[in-house]
């Protein structure tokens, strides 16, 4: 089971932003969509970073002054990606080994071609394991 099964359940949509807007502005946007993080693009559409909603926590620590400052201050530049090849399993790997929930992925190319969150990969296991879990029952039930 590969990244390109998760896209297709749920879309290629990628929320992002601008790294000169805010971290309010951020916030505002993380509520609207109900999400949790923000890929930060240049104006060709090029990833300088992601924006989470843990980094805009982070930045409170210092005072709500911080909702001001730019999202670049506060955003992670060293994005990790995977590919629309990328097996569940290793996607998950990345997830575990780097401590973040969410990834971008790139097509064949070095297009977005979408987000992962961790979410997603939890529900794409879950419904793997249920599907091994019935085929053990019904061979078992047949031999
Ligand atoms: P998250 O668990 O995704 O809310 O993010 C936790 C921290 O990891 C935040 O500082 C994010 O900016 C950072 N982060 C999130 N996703 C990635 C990613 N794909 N690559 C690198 N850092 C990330």
């Amino acid at each position: 089971m590969s990244v390109a099964r998760i896209l297709a359940s749920k879309g290629k949509t990628i929320h992002t932003i601008a790294p000169h807007r805010t971290l309010l502005e951020a916030a505002r946007s993380l509520g609207e969509k109900r999400i949790g993080a923000l890929v930060v693009t240049g104006a060709d559409g090029q990833v300088l970073g992601i924006l989470s909603e843990r980094d805009i926590v982070r930045a409170l620590v210092a005072g709500v002054g911080a909702l001001d400052d730019a999202v670049s201050k506060h955003m992670t530049e060293d994005v990790v990606m995977c590919r629309i090849s990328t097996s569940l399993h290793e996607l998950m790997e990345q997830m575990t080994h780097g401590r973040f929930r969410h990834v971008p992925v790139l097509d064949g190319g070095e297009q977005l071609a979408g987000l992962v969150s961790i979410g997603d990969a939890v529900k794409l296991r879950l419904a793997e394991m249920e599907a091994e879990s019935r085929a053990m029952r019904d061979y078992i039930a047949t031999a």
